[in-house]
């Protein structure tokens, strides 16, 4: 009598494991056959050889906005849409950016050098002599010709100002010289200008990605001693896109700001410069020896400067209006035409940009390519799918978010999921993103192979994860999860318009970690390189069109879209006690500082011989009132947790409607405050922006949380109630959605 019982039960057990792996959210049963097959299909025409000549011919010249090279390529990426069967043209719009005239940096006292400002070409890299490059220069930085002494300010954060302040060095009337990293590069001239510098000079430390990393280019990959890291030093914290049409699409007859009041312009001069030039400036500095931490990799004691020596910066521009070729290829849906799923990449680069953005925009193409195939066969759609490949992302995420600014409205009606991705190279995934789209990510995460362990990506990452964590508790935390948390998105790339100004639902993906480097908007950001350091063998450039196909696919069809809101209110609220939390510090800290300040600790603790300025108390820090965020937050826990089982009801029952999936991808948009944040009303989103003094670094719950850094206490109280009230709307949302659909 057992035996066939065991039997039954192992049927059993077996049949059901077979049914759990054949389920994926927001598909009927019935479809989910189709749709891995599909996607089956879909992964069988994708092809390493072909990724790597996309690489190969897109970065065989320089491509920089408004040259030869990105026109030819822009026309060169819609012939393969075409060819393909996409529906596809050039949008055009029309956006100031600069080209340098006079770059003259030198120091002219203690001693005289003139810096060389220049990459050499090498006979390892087979496109770094070409003509046509543009030259070391950091675009949107202001004309200017301008003589003063030298300072070095480190990262050039408003912390290091504070430290500077304490040691008596002003750098009022000064020029000052920072290291780059540790936030957006356009932070450290706006707040060396707000600090009452005259210019800035910006250089890449070798301990950063240098010789401290690893053997320099051309024998390994880091940045070698005439390596300069191009790049745009706009105010994106303020609006990214074309400095002269805020909010609005640069079309030919746009009404444009004059360039002088253009908000997120500069005042002051810039100028990026090698460790070579960098260390002969940084060597003659005088003064006081810099804070032990401000070190990077150079051979020589450090000094703040402030003294003898002075430094000639003159650098002018061509300021033109040129026009920004976005590639905008589209597939009708054959049920759904008027929902869209969009996917981008970047085609422009700083020179050649193999890595930065084409390995990117070879995968997006070499999706497009698929998905052609399979139209070819019959196949459609169910929704729209839209490919773009936009220019003059490398000044400012020109094209992408004048784009979004034209099209904003039918967007805000159409537009279900914005992917996007950029540089891509060896290692791990890595995931940012709407937080409602946690699990359809890890779904697709999990089934997509690392090509070097064979296990999934989802698997992968979280092994590195766990065994690169820095205590036991995070790696016990990590090895014990099972699920996929996208990182919130702050800025750096396209998905900024979609997600932070229109509030259409975002991903970025990629993959990266194992191709460290020292070639970031450099001439050597070569094929050569790329091939040898980046992702030999085009192995992740096939896992990331797998991956962002997968998700382009399954939004694409899918049955009722898997949008999961729980996720978003669990996000919500760890942000929620965040700032909380980041109050309280603030409170105890400074309690703490002033007690000390009151008994004399400072005085008496510090180095009497170096005369630092001693600090004042603070004013305490009051406590405010989260009840309103508390109480909203109670509201979407329960209209989550409602809208989940109608959602599943209506899966279950293959019984949902496109008025239903409408509300599910619109909810997003509801989190938008339309008066937008304080001081930067063009970031509409109430819980990601990128940091005011961070740039690239995202702030979550944007309003309250830098309030709160910045000590204005009003201004956070109005802001909690402000974010409260759009969360308290986004339950009452939900809660409607659930009504109208029983
Ligand atoms: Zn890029």
């Amino acid at each position: 009598m057992i035996k066939p019982l065991l039997i039954l039960f192992m049927i059993f057990i077996l049949q059901s494991t077979i049914a759990q792996n054949k389920q994926i959210t927001g598909f009927y049963e019935k479809n989910v056959d189709k749709e891995l097959n599909l996607e089956a299909a879909f992964d069988k025409d994708l092809s390493k050889e072909n990724i790597g000549e996309t690489i190969k011919k897109l970065s065989a010249e320089p491509h920089h906005i408004n040259s030869l090279g990105d026109k030819k390529n822009a026309e060169y990426i819609l012939s393969l849409f075409t060819k393909w069967g996409w529906d596809a043209k050039i949008e055009t719009f029309y956006v100031l950016f600069p080209i340098p005239e006079t770059r003259i940096l030198e120091m002219t006292s203690p001693a005289f050098y003139k810096a060389v400002l220049k990459e050499p070409a090498l006979k390892e890299d087979a496109t770094s002599g070409q003509p046509g490059q543009l030259p070391t220069y950091n675009s949107y930085s202001a004309d200017g010709d301008v003589s003063a002494e030298l300072v070095f300010v480190n990262y050039g954060l408003p912390e290091d100002y504070e430290i500077l302040d304490k040691m008596r060095v002003d750098v009022k009337g000064k020029i000052v010289i920072a290291k780059y990293g540790n936030s957006w590069r356009g932070i450290k001239p706006k707040v060396a200008q707000e600090h009452g510098a005259i210019g800035c000079i910006i250089y890449s430390d070798p301990a950063d990605d240098g010789y401290f990393q690893g053997d320099v280019y051309p024998k390994g990959a880091f940045r070698n001693e005439f390596g300069v890291q191009r790049g745009s030093v706009m105010d994106m914290p303020i609006y990214p896109g074309d400095p002269l049409t805020p909010g609005i699409g640069a079309t030919k007859d746009a009404k444009r700001l004059d360039r002088l009041n253009a908000p997120s312009l500069l005042k002051i001069p810039v100028l990026p410069i090698s460790y070579h030039d960098a260390a002969h400036l940084l060597e003659a500095l005088d003064g006081q020896i810099v804070p032990v931490d401000w070190h990077g990799g150079l051979p020589f004691a450090l000094h703040v400067g402030a003294g003898k020596t002075k430094v000639h910066l003159k650098v002018t521009f061509n300021w033109n209006i040129v026009p920004c070729y976005d590639v905008i290829a589209k597939i009708q849906g054959s049920k759904y035409p008027d929902e869209w799923v969009i996917r981008g990449n970047h085609h422009d680069a700083w020179v050649n940009g193999a890595g930065d953005p084409i390995s990117g925009q070879a995968a997006l193409l070499e999706e497009a390519k698929s998905i052609g195939n399979m139209l070819s066969t019959g196949w459609k759609p169910d929704r729209t799918i839209i490919y773009c490949a936009w220019d003059g992302e490398e000044p400012g995420l020109l094209g992408s978010t004048e784009w979004v600014e034209e099209h904003e409205k039918e967007l805000k009606e159409k537009a279900v999921v914005y992917i996007n991705s950029d540089a891509n190279g060896r290692g791990f995934l890595f995931a940012q993103g709407s937080n409602s789209l946690e699990p359809f990510m890890e779904e697709i995460a999990k089934q997509v192979i690392d090509p070097q362990t064979n296990v999934s990506i989802l698997e992968r990452r979280r092994d590195h994860e766990a065994i690169t964590a820095g205590s036991t508790d995070t790696k016990k935390r990590i090895w014990n999860e099972k699920d996929l948390k996208l990182d919130a998105l702050g800025s750096g790339s396209d998905y900024s318009s979609f997600i932070q100004h229109a509030g259409i639902p975002s991903l970025n993906l990629g993959f990266g970690g194992e191709d460290p480097s020292g070639d970031y908007h450099s001439i050597y950001d070569s094929y050569d390189l790329y091939v040898r350091f980046k992702d030999p063998g085009f192995q992740y450039g096939i896992t990331l069109a797998e991956t962002v196909g997968h998700a382009v696919l399954r939004m694409a069809n899918a049955d009722g879209l898997p949008f999961d809101f729980t996720h978003l209110f669990n996000a919500v609220s760890a942000y929620s006690n965040e700032v909380m939390a980041l109050l309280k510090t603030s409170r105890e800290a400074t309690e703490l500082d002033n007690t000390i300040i009151r008994f004399g600790g400072y005085a008496v603790g510090e180095d009497p011989k170096k005369g630092y300025i001693l600090p004042v108390q603070k004013a305490e820090v009051p406590y405010l009132d989260f009840s309103p965020l508390q109480n909203a937050l109670n509201e979407l826990g329960k209209s989550v947790d409602t809208l989940s089982i109608v959602f599943q009801n209506k899966i279950k029952t293959n019984h949902m409607s496109s008025q239903f999936n409408q509300s599910l991808y619109r909810a997003e948009q509801q989190l938008l405050n339309e008066t937008g944040l304080p001081r930067r009303s063009w970031y509409k989103h109430v819980l990601y922006a990128p940091g005011y003094y961070t740039g690239y670094g995202v702030k979550t719950l944007p309003g309250i949380r830098e309030a709160i850094e910045q000590r204005i206490w009003n201004e956070a109280q109005e802001q909690i109630v402000t974010d409260a009230k759009i969360i308290a709307k986004l339950a009452e949302y939900f809660q409607a959605i659930c009504s109208q659909s029983n």
